[in-house]
């Protein structure tokens, strides 16, 4: 394993990162690209070894998983904001109304200062490195604090980014639960929050006492509704491989299926002929990842077992194929019949078990997503666009893939991110990169200003200018 880098006190590094970031509030372009090439660089020249690492912090998960997404994420996110900074930072000019003339206006784009970066396990390099990139491009200092669960990755991302910058331009901080709650505690000028909605809560609270603003990407339920109108086959397909990718281990997975009653024997077929065309096997498939530790493993194993105990109907997908139960690697499952009070109905589920809820019509699918948190994706298949055009219209969620699973989120043109339970804030592409700014409004004041027309004391000419004023507006 990476050795863990030697770095200051958590409070020490902070107060570095705060001086620094005052010292130069200015950051030019030419500094904020360097900052980026020397993070793709890092990506590039140790891409085998950081999903080596990946690799090893789950057990079984492919060199060509990480590859695709976390690697290729990262590279495209990076890529976009070497290209389009320059139009980023610009300043904006902005029309001035008619009574403050002949001031003009702008918008200065401005680095916030230090900003927080607190990640997640499931997709460690991308979720952790791409928000600091972000970060970094609109000019802030950044620490960032990886997930415990993935020691390998962590370690080697902090000694990477210590090679590569000065500590109070980017750091890794490691650490558990204790040095997260201390790090969520620094006065940043913002937080930005990658995790479980339970521990957001805690991140939000920590971060109230400085007044820091937060973003905050958070899990959920994310409902798939399977419209009368839909090709099973074709839909099985997606909905198999975004439900198991990174065995379900995505914050984006189709938690459950809403299906039209009556058909669950051929989706049940349908996505078993899907999981049988993307995952021939399961134990020993480096395709399949494992998941992460023997805890989440028994988590969901606990969650199969209240189901099946309270009478649902759970399909082993993969029973065909043999698991000798000697990794982490857990065969897809269908639940059908799942009950209210049942566990796997309350909380997001995080791997590759898949309840299927029946529906007797769209009205009655919109209202049991509606009585839920709002989500952080929707799912819709079909081909019936006005059935599509009902849900779109009567539901709220992150965001929404129609006739695909999980592929708005590699759109960095579309922002990225929750809403109510499922998170606030978005980031990717440009909305990202506002994230991280100040956009500091200037008004510019002219010699031939009428501003002394509004100034006490207030007689008949100013009534006058009022009433003219008003009939203008
Ligand atoms: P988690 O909430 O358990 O941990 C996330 C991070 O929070 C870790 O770095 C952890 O050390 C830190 N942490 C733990 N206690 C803390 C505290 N008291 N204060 C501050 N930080 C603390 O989440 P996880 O298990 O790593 O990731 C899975 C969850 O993340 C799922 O709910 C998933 O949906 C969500 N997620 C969301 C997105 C998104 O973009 N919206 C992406 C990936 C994962």
């Amino acid at each position: 394993m990476t050795q863990i880098p030697p770095t200051l006190p958590l409070r020490a590094l902070f107060d570095a990162q705060h001086s620094a970031s005052r010292a130069q509030i200015d950051v030019p372009l030419a500094l904020r690209r360097d900052r980026l090439a020397r993070l793709k660089a890092l990506i590039d020249q140790h891409g085998a070894a950081l999903s080596d690492a990946v690799q090893a912090d789950f057990g079984v998960r492919s060199r060509q998983l990480t590859e695709v997404a976390d690697l290729f994420v990262l590279r495209a996110a990076i890529g976009q904001l070497h290209k389009e900074l320059p139009r980023w930072m610009k300043t904006r000019r902005v029309a001035t109304p008619l009574y403050l003339q002949p001031a003009s206006s702008h918008i200065q784009r401005q680095p916030l200062g230090v900003v927080g970066v607190i990640g997640p396990w499931n997709y460690p390099l991308q979720l952790n490195l791409g928000p600091a990139a972000t970060a970094l491009a609109a000019g802030n200092r950044v620490m960032l604090k990886p997930s415990e669960l993935t020691p390998h990755s962590s370690a080697l991302m902090a000694s990477l980014v210590q090679g590569a910058f000065s500590a109070d331009e980017f750091s890794v901080v490691l650490g558990g639960a204790d040095v997260a709650h201390e790090f969520a505690s620094l006065p940043f000028d913002h937080l930005f929050f990658t995790g479980s909605t339970a521990v957001g809560r805690k991140v939000a609270a920590a971060a109230a006492a400085n007044l820091t603003p937060t973003t905050l990407e958070l899990g959920g339920k994310s409902p798939c509704i399977v419209d009368a109108s839909c090709k099973l086959d074709e839909a099985a397909v997606k909905i198999a491989h975004g439900k198991l990718l990174n065995a379900g281990q995505t914050c984006i997975a189709p938690d459950y299926v809403l299906l039209p009653r009556g058909q669950e024997a051929a989706f049940e077929q349908a996505y078993t002929a899907a999981v049988a065309r993307l995952f021939p096997t399961i134990a020993g498939n480096p395709d399949y990842a494992a998941i992460v530790s023997d805890r989440h493993h028994a988590r969901l194993q606990s969650l199969l077992n209240e189901a099946a105990a309270q009478g649902a109907r759970v399909v082993d997908v993969a029973a065909g194929t043999s698991n000798t139960g000697t990794t982490r690697q857990m065969n897809p499952t269908l639940v059908f019949n799942p009950g209210p009070g049942m566990k796997l109905l309350d909380e997001e589920i995080f791997g590759p078990i898949l309840p299927v809820v029946a529906y007797d019509t769209v009205g009655e699918a919109i209202r049991y997503i509606n009585a839920r948190p709002r989500p952080l994706a929707l799912y819709w298949f079909g081909s019936d666009t006005s059935a599509r055009d009902q849900v779109m219209a009567s539901t709220v969620s992150g965001g929404v893939s129609i006739n695909d699973t999980l592929m708005h989120v590699a759109h960095e043109g579309l922002p990225f991110g929750g809403v109510g339970e499922s998170g606030w804030g978005a980031y990717h592409g440009e909305v990202g990169f506002l994230r991280f700014t100040q956009q500091k409004p200037v008004l510019v004041q002219s010699r031939f200003s009428m501003g002394h027309l509004f100034y006490p004391p207030y007689g008949p000419r100013f009534d006058q200018i009022m009433g003219l004023l008003k009939r203008w507006l």
